[in-house]
């Protein structure tokens, strides 16, 4: 990645705020799961309105949260703040803080956690209730971001244009940190960075920037890939006859 983008708000980031209030209840979990445990109103609204694997998002929820209940005190404590580690994504990229990953988490909840965290980006953040709650789109956000950040160029790639506000449909998001092998971030907006087409689907791909190599074997700087200092570079090339 040669570019960063910037970090500008946007109500879509509430998502990863809810994130963060239902882990907190599972952590928590004493009794059976009840949508009065969740505090906020508008995430109390979704969780009954978006259907997830055509159950309601409030059963898939539900489900986790039983099997919290068998989890140990210690495993809970470790979930919690693999979740505030995890998403320490500027300290992740220079090695100042270590991921979770989801092999270190206990194996009655790894892959429901895989499959909720998943979820989030295609069956959550792109469905009519949520984008009637907080009036933006993913590509309301990705206009914005690239305009804001001055990218008409894939920041990865360097070569491909973006797709800009007046075309149809958006180019991707890459999740930087790739979310089949990082839990508690795929809908960490920092993670999430704009990626041309044919980065996305035969370049970037699932690699994974904090290690080297596919066998993985040992920790690497990485570029964190936010900045608000987007600073422009003049290169001035003079020819001379010899
Ligand atoms: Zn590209």
């Amino acid at each position: 990645m040669h570019r960063p983008f910037k970090y500008i708000p946007s109500p879509i980031q509430q998502l990863h705020e809810h994130v963060a209030e239902i882990v907190g209840i599972w952590c928590d979990a004493a009794g059976a799961f009840s949508v009065d445990l969740i505090q906020d109103a508008v995430l109390k609204d979704l969780v009954g309105k978006i259907e997830v694997r055509k159950q309601k998002w409030q059963q898939v929820i539900a489900d986790i949260h039983e099997l919290f209940r068998q989890l140990t005190p210690a495993e809970r404590k470790a979930i919690r703040e693999g979740f505030i580690q995890n998403n320490r994504i500027e300290e992740l990229c220079s090695k100042t803080a270590d991921p979770v990953h989801y092999s270190d988490l206990p194996e009655l909840v790894r892959q429901p956690l895989k499959d909720f965290f998943t979820e989030l980006y295609t069956g959550v953040l792109n469905r009519k209730p949520f984008i009637d709650a907080y009036k933006t789109t993913t590509k309301d956000y990705f206009d914005k971001l690239i305009e804001t950040s001055d990218l008409t160029i894939c920041p990865f790639c360097g070569m491909n244009s973006l797709k800009s506000k007046y075309q149809d449909g958006r180019d991707a998001f890459d999740h930087f940190l790739p979310k089949g092998t990082y839990p508690f971030n795929a809908i960490n907006f920092k993670n999430l960075a704009p990626i041309c087409h044919e980065c996305n689907s035969d370049e970037k791909l699932a690699k994974d920037p904090l290690f080297e190599g596919a066998e993985k074997t040992g920790r690497r700087l990485a570029t964190f890939p936010v900045s608000n200092e987007v600073a422009a570079v003049t290169v001035s090339v003079q020819f001379e006859l010899i």
